[in-house]
């Protein structure tokens, strides 16, 4: 087998995103192999191996019906809920083509899962019914509006509902349901997706008028690629797969006989009460305990995002009140605890949609995390998930993450030196010099809690909270954070101090640097009568100049403060600019003037002012049909990327090399802390290395990195280090490699 499916060994895991999907369970594993080596018959073939699978077959059906209570109507094998959702869809839409008129509508409930609203939208189109395609509103518990429902199933040619929400776990009442729905409408097919009910909540389907119900075998224990659909007796229905007339012409396509024999076992463990591999509901609850206490006693404040009273206990959503998701998912899967930022299918989306449909508040949605578990979790899982998770309290408060209470500042990380905060596209600098007197740049309001944690809890001396111009994207968050760390903030831009500064043996200055504004000003951070870095605010964008679009610019005056500022400032000088829309997390003003052609022509004087200014208006003017109202704009060439090495490259590579070779995670030091990557690689402590994206400008500034040494760049999914990678190319370095697909593949 190659080696990229070779990932971490189970036991090192924490999987806690079972509503994503499961592992298939041994038991299960075995009878699927079983079925494919030695039961291998197909169930169409009239020979007694065809007639063994065809046994199997509807052996399973005749199980599936006992597990959902099913004894009338139909179960039809399928490759997951997805299908089984366009078979219910296309049939009822089918069968009711002929009744649709201007006034019909297609209900979906809010929450639902992408896979309903995008079909009902799909095939209403398709069809050219023309109806309305109405979402349910929930309530803030994610209960559907029962009102909402009474009022439009009347017009409504299908329902679709769901038993248990995959986010928040959150459960219907499907008695009270059918009840409205029936009241108003006695014919209208109506849909439960079941998919995220099954061994979590009883069900009995005959019992009800629910016409429709798909399940998804990968989502407890099965494989991926089998499902079922239940169809109530009479319900309309269309194959919606035509062929070779498998399962009694309803569903063509040779019958994935391997998946339905999983099926076969789980539905055996379901129905057997002296099993105990699905807990009962009492047991469920307790690991949700333990969960909770250690997630509480982890992050602190946390916000449960859905009631646990209406929740399945498999599943939590929730919010760390002072971390962005990003941060806590990061830290989990540096910890090997596998988690999801709301819901895995919709995990390139910034917000959830289901969190928005209840109505929480836009942190909530687009912070939002969701741990769950499968039914078959034992004791031994949920303890070492809580041990763990426990686990990372002390990565957490050593890196400022939390507010640590043991008050031990010298276990802490220190943010000595130069550290870039980011928020979008916007950069915020704190610069701590040795004795703890500390600056802060251009801060941005969303990161002021942030930074108000830092200062406290490093016990840093910030002497001032300054600004580079006064920004036209966004509201000043100068005085509130100023007012927050009590410092006098009530200079110009924050600068009440005469000629300089004094940062430890630093010191910074200031130069009116106008051009992107008339206000703005460049800060210069000096010490031993060398300029280090140069806050520069939007003068320039990394490998371009900042933008001249704006009332009071003027590209006359910036060509003049690029000229004042390359009097100054020196090759090594490091730039600090305000916007970083290019990923660029360091650089020197040699390869910035390197990078930008016309900040090159101005300098070399092959442009005069006058030229400037015409080159600068139409870039401005590209900028402003390419990407809109930014501070900036850059036309730098594309920037190269780094060899990518595997896993056994780099082993190579630090056994060839071992002298000159440096491993350089550049995860944040959280992440860092929390995987133990010397013993992956087997390294010395000198060769592993640790400098986060936003220390890099840093590591230019103290010259830790070395143009003659071999670095390996690693982050989790090797996006992080490829960025890294094309920033230090760009400064000059030659010998550098990116871990291919991260510490994911390793
Ligand atoms: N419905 C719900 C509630 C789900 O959670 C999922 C899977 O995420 C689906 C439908 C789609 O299931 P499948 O992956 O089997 O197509």
């Amino acid at each position: 087998m190659s080696q990229r499916f070779f990932t971490q060994p189970s036991q090192d895991l924490v999987y806690l995103d079972a509503n994503a999907t499961t592992p298939v369970l041994p038991c299960i594993a075995d009878v699927v192999s079983h079925t494919m080596q030695v039961c291998f018959g197909n169930p169409s073939s009239s020979h007694i191996t065809g007639v063994q699978a065809k046994y199997l077959l509807e052996q399973t059906r005749n199980k599936a019906r006992q597990v959902i209570g099913a004894q009338s109507g139909d179960i039809l094998f399928t490759s997951g809920a997805t299908e089984g959702i366009q078979t219910a869809v296309v049939s009822t839409l089918l069968a009711n083509r002929h009744k649709a008129t201007e006034h019909s509508v297609l209900l979906y409930g809010a929450t639902e899962h992408k896979a309903v609203p995008n079909t009902l939208k799909h095939w209403n189109e398709v069809l050219g019914l023309g109806a309305k395609v109405l979402a349910i509103p929930v309530d803030k518990d994610g209960l559907l509006d029962s009102q909402f429902i009474a009022e439009h199933v009347g017009q409504a040619l299908m329902i679709c509902t769901m038993a248990v929400n995959n986010e928040t776990g959150v459960y219907q009442d499907l008695g009270a349901l059918e009840k409205v729905i029936r009241a108003h409408n006695p014919h209208v097919s109506w849909m439960v997706d079941c998919v995220q009910a099954l061994g979590k909540q009883s069900l009995a389907l005959s019992d009800t008028t629910i016409d429709y119900a798909p399940f998804s075998g990968h989502k407890l224990y099965a494989p991926k690629g089998i499902g079922f659909l239940y169809i109530r007796e009479n319900s309309p229905y269309t194959p919606f797969i035509a062929g070779g007339g498998q399962e009694s012409g309803m569903r063509s396509g040779t019958e994935n006989l391997p998946g339905i024999a999983g099926l076969y076992e789980l539905f055996e463990l379901l129905l057997d009460s002296k099993q105990a591999v699905f807990k009962p509901s009492c047991t469920l609850h307790q690991y949700r305990d333990q969960l909770i206490s250690a997630l509480e006693q982890t992050f602190g404040d946390i916000t449960f995002n859905a009631p646990l009273a209406s929740t399945v206990p498999t599943t939590l959503n929730f919010c760390v009140n002072s971390l962005t998701s990003k941060e806590v998912m990061d830290l989990f899967d540096a910890a090997g605890i596998r988690v999801s930022g709301g819901s895995a299918c919709s995990s390139g989306a910034s917000r959830s949609f289901v969190l928005d449909a209840m109505g929480v508040s836009d942190w909530q949605s687009e912070n939002a995390i969701r741990m769950s578990f499968g039914p078959a979790a034992s004791a031994a899982d949920i303890a070492l998930a809580c041990e763990r998770i426990c686990a990372l309290k002390p990565v957490l408060s050593n890196h400022c993450l939390i507010v640590s209470d043991a008050h031990q500042p010298e276990q802490e990380v220190c943010a000595l030196g130069l550290t870039q905060l980011r928020h979008q596209g916007s950069c915020c600098w704190l610069f701590v010099a040795d004795n703890n007197d500390a600056v802060i740049i251009d801060p941005i309001v969303e990161l002021v809690p942030r930074l108000t944690r830092l200062v406290k809890q490093q016990q840093l001396r910030v002497k001032a909270v300054l600004e580079t111009h006064r920004h036209q994207d966004k509201d000043s968050a100068r005085s509130l954070l100023a007012q927050r760390l009590e410092v006098d903030a009530s200079g110009e831009l924050g600068w009440s101090h005469g000629d300089n500064i004094a940062l430890g043996s630093h010191q910074l200055s200031r130069v009116t640097t106008p051009g992107h504004s008339s206000d703005s000003v460049s800060y210069l951070l000096s010490q031993n009568e060398h300029i280090e870095a140069c806050f520069c605010g939007d003068l320039l964008v990394w490998g371009g100049l900042g933008s001249t679009q704006f009332d009071d610019a003027s590209c006359e005056q910036m060509a003049q403060s690029l000229k004042l500022l390359s009097q100054l400032l020196e090759q090594n000088t490091v730039i600090c600019p305000a916007h970083d829309y290019e990923q660029c997390f360091a650089m020197t003003w040699q390869a910035q003037c390197q990078a930008s052609e016309l900040l090159a022509a101005l300098l070399q004087g092959d442009i005069d002012h006058e030229q400037f200014a015409l080159r600068k208006n139409q870039l401005d003017q590209r900028q402003g049909e390419q990407c809109g109202a930014l501070c900036g704009f850059s036309l730098a060439p594309a920037k190269a990327s780094g060899a990518q090495l595997s896993a056994q490259q780099l082993q190579q590579l630090l056994h060839e090399h071992s002298d000159s070779t440096v491993v350089l995670d550049v995860r944040e030091p959280y992440e860092h802390g929390a995987t133990d990557i010397r013993s992956l690689f087997t390294l010395a402590p000198e060769q592993l290395i640790n400098i986060p994206l936003s220390r890099l400008a840093n590591a230019l500034l103290t010259q830790q990195l070395d143009k003659s040494k071999h670095y390996v760049l690693i982050c989790r999914t090797g996006n992080r280090s490829g960025q890294a990678i094309s920033n230090l190319k760009a400064l000059g370095f030659e010998h550098v490699y990116n871990l291919q697909g991260g510490l994911a593949l390793v």
